[in-house]
């Protein structure tokens, strides 16, 4: 037997606070194809998921959009608090509301629309099926639908559309409960442009188009619950006036709360973990953030069924320099999830990851799934219109204690307390690029991780946890020299790799 190369985890900590930068793992046997990598991992106590990460609370990051391709994609979105109540709750029923391939909120007119109205719509948005229902929402029966063919050649603008619709009775429907695949054939078969999906009423719960029918695609590893809704998770704060917001996003349907705070081992965090488990014993808890097994111990004594570990790491963060209190990112995955992995808590590392490596580096050192802002912001499905800047297509991304944030109406406030007139920035505001959907973005993230955890020699989340404890994984550190080395060196230019996808 060879002597290992390299050190183990337990080693390569001692020698003080580290970042995914500071060390690299080294490779071990590959006997497997890389598509037997299961991503597979436990998120919470009682929550498993296909793929580990999850996008990060922020308002510039996820809603609905979000998570719902997340959790179809077997992921998990947490939809951001810095909004009203009403807001935060209309989000997260939209994601227990969707059913992939229907439009869960159609737009509907009622029979007084002119066909003026359906044209200046059409106009608009660029399409025009329009159901219309008794009295122009969806609380009342479907009487027909208006679409392009139907006033093509009408003249007279302000004929009301009951005039020019397919009225109800020439309707081709389908009930309530209808599968995807089932929908998709009758669609199929009835060479319509629409399928409305009713009620015993009549009323419309859902429409399927036509134009959609190529994209409708299944997705086998969607994060779901047990009534086969997408998973969703939301964030409260520990302030008094949240626990409102809590059972308001309960009625919703929510999964899993994730108390958002930088600084988690606080009596108000304790005080709200054991008010939740008392009132919503089923409901999983996210404590955090934390990054010292103490904090850990201290927010698993009060019942959390996950913790969120990260203080200081993120892209947008001030946190580390200007309160002097925090973690370097590695080092603080390691000690808390070991800690808690004697609990059977799993832990996210949230922030601080720039790159598929990282994404591999953080599971490596115990992390049970990855927390994403950055990387996730900039995407088609992250809040926010596309501005451009020197030419370069962009999205805002910002810290969620960035100035600009904490003055957001309708959120904000409960970031600092109400008599507190000062208040001191922890986040920054910026730009990230343009990263197309994150359909194929979050594929091609996944795709990597696979080859990484190959080329480590391991086949599961689970396997190089295994490696991690009985000491298999080995570690090197990396000097200044080592990193640059290891990146882009001694070319005149290059081009920022791409992936691509066939
Ligand atoms: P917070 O609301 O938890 O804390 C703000 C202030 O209010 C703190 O002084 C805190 O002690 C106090 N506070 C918290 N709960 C209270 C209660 N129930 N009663 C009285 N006072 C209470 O918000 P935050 O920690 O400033 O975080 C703001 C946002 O920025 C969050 O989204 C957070 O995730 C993010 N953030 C994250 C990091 C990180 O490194 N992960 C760092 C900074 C900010
Ligand atoms: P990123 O993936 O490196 O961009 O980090 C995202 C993480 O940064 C989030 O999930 C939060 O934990 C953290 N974060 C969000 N807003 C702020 C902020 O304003 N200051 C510090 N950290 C923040």
């Amino acid at each position: 037997m060879t002597t290992p190369d390299g050190v183990d985890a337990k080693n390569l900590f001692q020698t003080g606070g580290l970042t995914y930068d500071d060390f690299i793992l080294l490779p071990g046997h590959i006997d497997f194809d890389v598509d037997e990598v299961s991503l597979e991992t436990q998120f919470s106590r009682n929550i498993k998921l296909k793929l580990p990460v999850v996008s990060s609370p922020m308002d510039t990051v996820t809603e609905s959009g979000m998570a719902i391709k997340m959790a179809l994609l077997g992921g998990l979105g947490i939809i951001h608090s810095n909004c009203t109540i009403e807001d935060q709750v209309r989000e997260v029923r939209r994601v227990k509301r969707f059913e992939n391939g229907f439009i869960t909120e159609p737009i509907v007119m009622g029979p007084d629309a002119t066909v003026k109205d359906v044209q200046i719509f059409k106009e608009e948005h660029g399409f025009a099926g329009i159901p219309i229902t008794e009295d122009g929402t969806l609380a009342t029966p479907l009487i027909g639908i208006v679409t392009n063919r139907d006033f093509d050649f009408e003249k007279d603008f302000n004929k009301p559309v009951t005039e020019v619709m397919t009225p109800k009775e020439a309707l081709v429907t389908a009930k309530v409960g209808v599968t995807l695949v089932q929908a998709n054939e009758i669609l199929k078969k009835s060479k319509k442009g629409k399928l409305p999906i009713v009620d015993d009423q009549f009323r419309l719960a859902f429409l399927m188009s036509r134009t959609d029918l190529r994209t409708n695609e299944d997705f086998p590893h969607a994060s779901k619950s047990k009534d086969k809704q997408l998973l969703v998770g939301a964030t409260v704060s520990t302030h008094a006036e949240d626990r409102e917001r809590l059972v308001e996003l309960v009625g919703a349907g929510l999964d899993v709360v994730v108390l958002d705070s930088a600084q988690g081992d606080s009596s108000f965090q304790v005080k709200m973990l054991e008010h939740i488990k008392s009132e919503f014993p089923n409901l999983e808890v996210v404590a955090g953030n934390v990054v010292t097994a103490r904090q850990c111990e201290t927010l698993i004594k009060a019942g959390a069924d996950a913790l969120r570990i990260g203080m200081g790491p993120g892209s947008i963060c001030i946190t580390q320099e200007t309160m002097a209190v925090g973690r370097s990112q590695a080092s603080a995955v390691y000690f808390t999830s070991n800690f808690a992995r004697d609990h059977g808590i799993p832990v996210i590392a949230d922030g601080g990851i720039r790159s598929i490596g990282h994404i591999a580096k953080a599971l490596a050192l115990g992390a049970n799934s990855v927390m994403l802002g950055m990387l996730l912001a900039g995407t088609s499905e992250a809040p926010g219109e596309y501005f451009y800047e020197g030419g370069v297509r962009l999205k805002r991304y910002r810290g969620m204690a960035s100035l600009e944030a904490m003055e957001q109406k309708g959120g904000g406030k409960r970031y600092y307390r109400a008599n507190q007139r000062i208040k001191v920035a922890q986040g920054v505001s910026g730009a990230v690029v343009d990263k197309g959907s994150i359909t194929s973005y979050l594929l091609y993230l996944m795709q990597g991780l696979r080859q990484s955890l190959q080329d480590l020699g391991t086949r599961s989340v689970k396997a190089v946890h295994t490696q991690l404890q009985n000491g298999e994984l080995r570690f090197e550190a990396r000097s200044p020299a080592a990193q640059a080395e290891g990146n882009v060196h001694s070319l005149h230019s290059y081009q920022e790799p791409k992936f691509s996808m066939r």
